[in-house]
């Protein structure tokens, strides 16, 4: 094969990779399917509870979210029951006979894509703080237009909500506007996917194509089952998203120590591990500040996270780094820990002008212009499962033992 069909396939499959995270919120779309349309049946009795179970899932939902500190989930689990609070009482006259039940719909249709964008985008900021104070309001403001529109408030105001301002009249109920909404944010999140293979991004585009059904399909079922789905997708995004903050390194997005720990409890039978540590790194800091030596550990930490042979890679902690084979003997995986060096060795990083620290270097001169080059090196152990090394705490310790020769013997090689 050559090089470059390699590296196309290889794309394609990191493409894949990346998207995975979309196939649970589609199985739970699925579900939700079945469930509304009949295929699986429900007794008319029980319709009442679904109508009911988005509130107790989005309830949830906002305490989950408040609990573990997620304000995006938090603010979008508002935005959305108190959306299906809307769609649920106007055909109760919750609302009196003077507001216009289409145009509530039509608001609700166009405002949950715009606010789950909005939502996601601000960084996390808190929920009672002055950031969250401002969110609240604009959920408060939408609330208001909602209503002032419905209840006979200027005409423009309705005729936004139910623009259709998409040249072929889809067959859905939900206006052209609404829908290219939907359709921005859900782009948006499919990128943010993309490019950050963050599951909770999939979680949210997920609770889009469900509030989407939801309101496309309308009927006694639907908004109950999709609007559940949806809520449990939010809820969902909190848990993965808590799930990252306790097991990938913040900085480098690796596995961090804890990973690395459940990891090792699970090695069993033939496995072989390595440590690796980034040569005179101290030197980087010293010289270049410690913002830019932390970049260098992420660039290093993409390529380490990048290792062939079936290794999986974990920050150990600081500029050292560790990798487990399960299943590989020594003989196979030091091929891959050679190729891993070399890649390292022959990536120069690039060090931009502006990142230098004000007060000067002492070591390392770098050049006058504007970027500078320099060259990162790894020294790397590794050992295997022995009868002699026989826990995966032993096995690591030897490594260590190879590194520390790697490093004697002159840095920027593999040792056993
Ligand atoms: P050697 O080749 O022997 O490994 O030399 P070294 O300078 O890499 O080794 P040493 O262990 O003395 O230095 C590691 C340095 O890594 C010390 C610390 O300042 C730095 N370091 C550890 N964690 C971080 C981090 O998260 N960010 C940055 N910028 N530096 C870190
Ligand atoms: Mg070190
Ligand atoms: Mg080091």
């Amino acid at each position: 094969m050559t090089g470059q069909r390699r590296r196309n396939r290889r794309n394609i499959r990191g493409t894949a990779e990346k998207m995975a995270p979309l196939s649970l919120p589609l199985g739970l779309l699925i579900a939700a399917h079945l469930l509304s349309a009949g295929t699986v049946e429900i007794t008319p009795a029980l319709y009442p509870l679904i109508g009911f179970l988005p509130h107790f899932v989005f309830a949830l939902g906002l305490f989950l979210s408040y609990w573990f500190n997620n304000s995006r989930v938090f603010f979008s689990a508002l935005a959305a029951s108190l959306g299906y609070l809307a769609l649920a009482a106007s055909p109760q006259g919750w609302f009196g006979t003077r507001f216009s039940k289409d145009v509530i719909y039509f608001a609700v249709c166009l405002l949950l894509p715009v606010s789950l964008l909005v939502f996601s985008r601000v960084g996390e900021k808190g929920v009672f703080t002055s950031r969250g104070r401002v969110r609240f309001v604009f959920i408060a403001v939408q609330a208001f237009l909602a209503l002032w529109a419905a209840g006979g408030g200027p005409r423009w105001l309705a005729g936004l909500f139910k623009a259709d301002i998409l040249p072929l009249s889809p067959p859905s109920p939900i206006p052209g506007i609404a829908i290219a909404a939907f359709l921005v944010s859900f782009l948006a999140f499919a990128g943010r996917l993309m490019l950050t293979g963050s599951p909770a991004e999939g979680w949210f585009a997920g609770a889009l194509v469900s509030l989407a059904l939801a309101l496309h399909r309308g009927g006694e079922l639907s908004p109950g089952v999709f609007f559940s789905a949806a809520g449990v997708m939010l809820t969902s995004a909190v848990i993965q998203d808590s799930y990252r903050k306790a097991y990938l390194d913040e900085l480098t997005g690796l596995p961090g120590r804890r990973a690395l720990r459940e990891e090792m409890a699970k090695l069993d039978g033939r496995y072989t591990i390595a440590m690796l540590d980034i040569d005179y790194f101290k030197k980087f800091n010293d010289t270049f500040g410690h913002d830019v030596g932390d970049e260098v550990l992420k660039f290093v930490a993409s390529l380490i996270g990048g290792v062939s042979g079936g290794g999986k890679a974990f920050r150990y902690g600081g500029e050292e780094f560790t990798i487990l084979f399960p299943g590989r003997r020594l003989n196979q995986v030091v091929p891959h820990l050679e190729e891993l060096r070399e890649a390292i060795a022959r990536r120069p990083f690039t060090i931009r002008g502006k990142d230098r620290p004000k007060n000067k270097p002492d070591r390392i001169r770098p050049g006058s212009g504007s970027s500078t080059k320099v060259q990162i090196t790894v020294s790397i152990g590794a050992a295997e499962r022995t009868g002699r090394l026989n826990t995966a705490e032993e096995v690591i310790r030897a490594a260590d033992e190879a590194l520390y020769r790697a490093k004697e013997n002159g840095r920027n090689r593999v040792s056993v």
